[in-house]
């Protein structure tokens, strides 16, 4: 095949923020304890001096290695105003923006530098009360590309009520109209991708969720980690596809997932007048128990295959324009999510 899959994780914190371990210990993890083949930083910015941040970007680019671990160089913007944002920069290197600095507070900051360096913007946690993210504060299409739809703290693709069965429980629970699928609702081109945003310091093998201390820790979920099709791995290769939302989230669990309306792949955005094939495509260790597709925000189709392997095939036969993404629960409960995609 012309691309393969990659895994990774974008957003772990350090012993220098709020975390456990140093950037070095993170990355080795990352890669040769959890077998991750993407792996970035994302410490809030707030912690770190201007030389911490250089070193930062030091050990990242030094671990950078094409072909058999890539690295991105990113912060994480903790603002409870406007919602927290992490920051990846396509390059080597990259200014370090700090919510608590007078001219770096807004929103607006982020973008302009996100816009002038070619860097993704990523929103995390929406749906939380204390973190989350006032979808109708702000946004940039050009670089705010995706959001990261599960972490450790729980998943913000829907209510519980809409049957989200890993709602964020923790810092005041959930708050409606700040769900991800509210966002897409919002004509917002988000791609998918998990995360960790873990502390513990085992970043793609967390053990928060089996943690009973500190009190708060009980009510944490697994890690998200994110899946990539891209041609190689490099960095350019890996940030491209990121950027062109061809990646996708799961629960940790490496369940490959493909999703093509028409043929093109997930991330897409295209115009068609004709038919609407779509097919998904999943494999999985662990029985596949239920595939879904989401219409417009809604349940659309389903399957229950209880099998490995699954093709599922169906056709949309309106015309009007729609966007659809495809969900995949395990028989153990762990759920993937491709990426939507968008007929206009
Ligand atoms: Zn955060
Ligand atoms: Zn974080």
């Amino acid at each position: 095949p012309s691309e393969r899959l990659f895994w990774g994780d974008l957003h772990c914190h350090t012993f220098f923020g709020d975390g456990l371990r140093c950037p070095e210990e993170l990355c080795a993890f990352a890669r040769d304890e959890a077998f991750l083949d993407i792996f970035a930083l994302a410490e809030h910015s707030e912690l770190l001096s201007d030389r911490q941040w250089e070193y930062f970007v030091g050990v990242m680019n030094d671990f950078n290695e094409p072909g058999w671990f890539v690295t991105l160089v990113g912060f994480e913007w903790t603002s409870h105003r406007w919602g927290h944002r992490n920051l990846y920069y396509p390059g080597a290197q990259g200014p370090l923006l700090r919510c608590n600095h007078p001219e770096q507070g807004q929103l607006e900051c982020v973008y302009e530098t996100a816009r002038e360096h070619k860097a993704l913007v990523i929103p995390h946690h929406s749906a939380n009360v204390t973190m989350g993210v006032d979808w109708r504060l702000g946004h940039d299409p050009e670089v705010e590309r995706l959001v990261e739809i599960h972490s450790v703290w729980g998943n913000s693709e829907q209510s519980k009520e809409a049957g989200n069965p890993y709602p964020i429980r923790t810092l005041g629970g959930e708050r409606s109209g700040q769900h991800v699928i509210d966002a897409l609702r919002m004509n917002r081109r988000f791609g998918f991708i998990g995360g960790g945003d873990i502390h513990d310091g085992r970043p793609g093998d967390e053990l928060h969720h089996l943690q009973t201390l500190p009190e708060a820790y009980r009510l944490l979920s697994r890690q998200g980690i994110m899946a990539v099709f891209a041609p190689d791995l490099s960095r350019e290769a890996i940030f491209r596809a990121l950027w062109n939302r061809h990646c996708y989230a799961t629960m940790n669990c490496r369940v490959y997932l493909e999703f093509e309306v028409c043929g093109k792949p997930m991330g897409s955005i295209f115009e068609t007048h004709g038919e609407r094939p779509m097919r998904v495509y999943a494999a999985s260790e662990v029985p596949i128990a239920r595939i879904e597709v989401i219409r417009n925000g809604e349940p659309w189709a389903h399957a229950e295959p209880n099998q490995l392997e699954v093709e599922f095939k169906i056709d949309d036969p309106r015309a009007e324009p729609a966007w659809y993404y495809a969900r995949v629960t395990r028989a153990d409960g762990l759920l993937t999510w491709s990426s939507p995609i968008w007929v206009d």
